[in-house]
């Protein structure tokens, strides 16, 4: 039967947004607050665990600090602050949301963390429901939650695991957000098609244009010229030579997965597994090449059946050029109209899918590692669990709060990007073979320009200017996209400079993301946020920013971030053979369904990509027929061959 979701929320201050939350057991609650003393607290809350957010109802759930318990509550120990909040708090229920996809979804119990629970409490709860854990929290993973989500039985329990300590440090949350309807390879066409179609019904039904920054976006080549003192002599980067290929999945960096064992590299290329620099063979050469993806969107067009874009080699007025561009309309090629490309905040986005995720009662675990499968050894109809630990401040707590939390598991979608590898080795040492990722790094810079977002011109002399200096959001704030900003596109810009390809978009978030210089010289971090910068490739960009967008723009971010990429250059969505699981442990599905399934390797276009995978690994799990054929994602060797139901050769 399906619960509802009842939280007790207490505001210490009524001008502040900053709640703490428990999740309780509604009928335990109403006598507890009628002065049923004689009730456990064990028994009123649904989980001992307590729940942080600064951003009021809407907001994300974290984990209060020690601190903050402090400071709110004047003690950090877990039954006083609980016992205060269910005194002092207000209750309140839901039985879930409309989600993006339409269906009503009630709430699949609580949104708390299994930690605090009693192993005998957890299974009351839970014991005859299906589960799905989700390692990794990047735009694929919560793309593949917020679909589970909404296309799962009410009584499908979801989790998502995440180490990471600042959610969406990772290429989700750096990357551009650049969107295309149809510049990808035959291979990956409907899967780009079926995403570009989620991403904007998805944004039509939420407002994600205010949300997260979508918007229509036109595209242009641009030639320029660019002068000596833009490029001083030391601002060269190191290096950016293909030559030295692509760090692969075999030389980890991680101390703490170093001494995993790794088993040979499952790529069905017949690469040999003991080379650490990873080739591409197709189609992501571009990439270390010094090309943007619009030239090699056009290559695709010209060599194969990819459905060239837009308004391609349309005359550029000088009108069409953003205000924020310095460049005479000869410079400049029409690549794209607005109908077949748009962007995104991939940060935003990512929050908006996590906080549909919490509230339709996706579990989230973080920061935490996923780090073995255990199985009663003396049941042979056992299930088997997820071992799940907490990481940082919660586990080095002398209260003891959460450590260690083991969870039914039914299935398992392993979406951890270029540290796909690493969780793969981990929970099934005895692997046969493995999936192949490497990682390619990418830096970029998020600049301000006077001259984004435009001032608008309004032909009514009483109308209200919006000031030159109008709040805009920044790329870590949280406000909205101005209301001015309503009808306005986004440009993306693709262009050469000395050495590197730089790609340039105007967000309708009020920023200017400047991009395009990879390098293969970064070995993978442990997490994306040990990423090191390292300013030579910032100054790199800079030049390029100012030459472009001028002297004056203001510098707001810099970044270092991973791309997952394969041997193929295509990701990798796609159901693990058990033989290749090795003969350890392995979740055993749910009812003929499910089991192991890997989602990663999307390398430059995980953004775009996103909706659409996160949707056909959901119809994996639950095993549907698939939206669109993604054969040639799952077509290599040891994998499940969804178009035809059999072991490829
Ligand atoms: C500079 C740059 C610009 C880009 N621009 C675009 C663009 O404009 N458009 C586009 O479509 N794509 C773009 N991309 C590509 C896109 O960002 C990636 O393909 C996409 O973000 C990959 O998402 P992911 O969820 O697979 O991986 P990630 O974002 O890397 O997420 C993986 C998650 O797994 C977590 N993890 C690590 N270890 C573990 C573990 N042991 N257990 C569980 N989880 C773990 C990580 O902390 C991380 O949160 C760009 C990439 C870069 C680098």
């Amino acid at each position: 039967m399906v619960r509802e979701l009842t939280k007790v929320v207490y505001k210490p201050s009524v001008e502040g947004n900053e709640e703490f939350i428990v999740i309780v057991n509604p009928e335990e609650y109403k006598r507890w607050k009628e002065g049923d003393t004689t009730i456990p607290l064990v028994e009123v809350v649904d989980s001992y665990e307590i729940f942080w957010s600064n951003q009021g109802a809407q907001g994300l759930l974290g984990r209060p600090s020690k601190q903050q318990l402090e400071n709110a509550f004047g003690t950090s120990k877990d039954d006083e602050v609980i016992k205060q909040i269910l005194e002092k708090g207000k209750e309140e229920s839901g039985k879930g949301i409309r989600t993006g996809d339409g269906a009503t979804n009630l709430s699949k119990g609580s949104a708390a963390a299994e930690g605090g629970l009693a192993p005998q409490a957890e299974h009351r709860h839970i014991h005859d429901m299906p589960t799905t854990v989700i390692l990794g929290a990047g735009i694929v993973g919560l793309s593949t939650a917020h679909a589970l989500s909404a296309l799962a039985p009410p009584d499908h329990r979801i989790h998502v695991v995440e180490p990471a300590p600042r959610l969406f440090s990772s290429a989700s949350g750096q990357a551009a957000g650049f969107i295309a309807k149809d510049w990808f390879a035959p291979a990956l066409a409907p899967l780009g098609l079926l995403s570009f179609d989620l991403h904007r019904d998805l944004a039509e039904r939420h407002g994600g244009r205010a949300r997260w920054g979508y918007s229509e976006s036109v595209s242009y080549s641009l030639d320029h010229t660019y002068q000596s003192p833009d490029f001083p002599p030391d601002a060269q980067p190191r290096t950016n030579a293909p030559a030295e290929g692509i760090h692969g999945a075999q030389e980890p960096s991680d101390d703490r997965s170093s001494d995993t064992h790794q088993p040979p590299l499952l790529d069905g290329h017949g690469l040999d597994p003991n080379v650490s620099g990873l080739q591409f063979e197709t189609g992501l050469e571009w990439l270390l090449n010094n090309q943007t993806r619009a030239s090699a969107a056009s290559s695709e067009a010209e060599n194969a059946s990819a459905p060239s874009s837009g308004s391609e080699g349309a005359t550029v007025k000088r009108d069409d050029i953003p205000k924020w561009l310095r460049a005479e309309p000869e410079a400049l090629e029409a690549l794209s109209d607005k109908t077949s490309t748009a962007q995104v905040h991939p940060k935003r986005l990512c929050e908006f899918l996590l906080e549909q995720c919490l509230a339709t009662g996706v579990i989230i675990h973080h920061p935490a590692r996923a780090t073995k499968l255990l199985r009663d050894e003396h049941d042979p109809d056992a299930r088997s669990h997820i071992r799940v630990e907490y990481l940082g401040e919660v586990s080095d707590s002398p209260e003891g709060r959460t450590r260690v939390v083991d969870i039914p598991c039914d299935n398992i979608v392993i979406a951890a990007g270029c540290w796909t590898p690493q969780v793969y080795a981990t929970l099934f040492p005895n692997a046969s073979r493995m999936p192949r990722i490497a990682h390619l790094a990418g830096y970029s810079v998020t600049v301000k320009s006077k001259h984004w977002p435009p001032v608008p011109v309004s032909s009514n002399p009483d109308a209200i200017r919006v000031p030159r200096d109008a709040p805009v959001s920044d790329d870590e704030s949280s406000s909205s996209v101005p209301a001015f900003l309503a009808s306005t596109l986004c440009h993306a810009i693709f262009t050469d400079a000395p050495g590197f390809a730089p790609e340039i978009f105007s967000r309708i978030t009020g920023d200017v993301w400047v991009g395009g210089l990879n390098t293969s010289d970064v070995r993978l971090p442990p997490l994306p946020t040990d990423a090191q910068i390292d300013a030579t490739y910032v100054e790199r960009l800079l030049a390029v920013a100012r030459a472009l967008c001028g002297e004056d723009i203001e510098v707001r971010k810099q970044s270092l971030c991973f791309r997952p990429v394969t041997a193929t250059g295509r990701p990798i969505i796609a159901r693990m053979h058990e033989a290749d699981l090795g003969d350890g442990i392995k979740p055993a599905g749910w009812a003929g369904q499910g089991g192991v399934f890997v989602a990663t390797g999307h390398g430059p276009w995980g953004i775009s990509l996103s909706l659409g995978t996160g949707r056909i690994v959901a119809e994996m799990v639950l095993g549907r027929e698939l939206s669109v054929d993604v054969s040639a994602l799952s077509r290599w060797d040891g994998v499940i061959d969804y178009s035809t139901r059999s072991l490829t050769p």
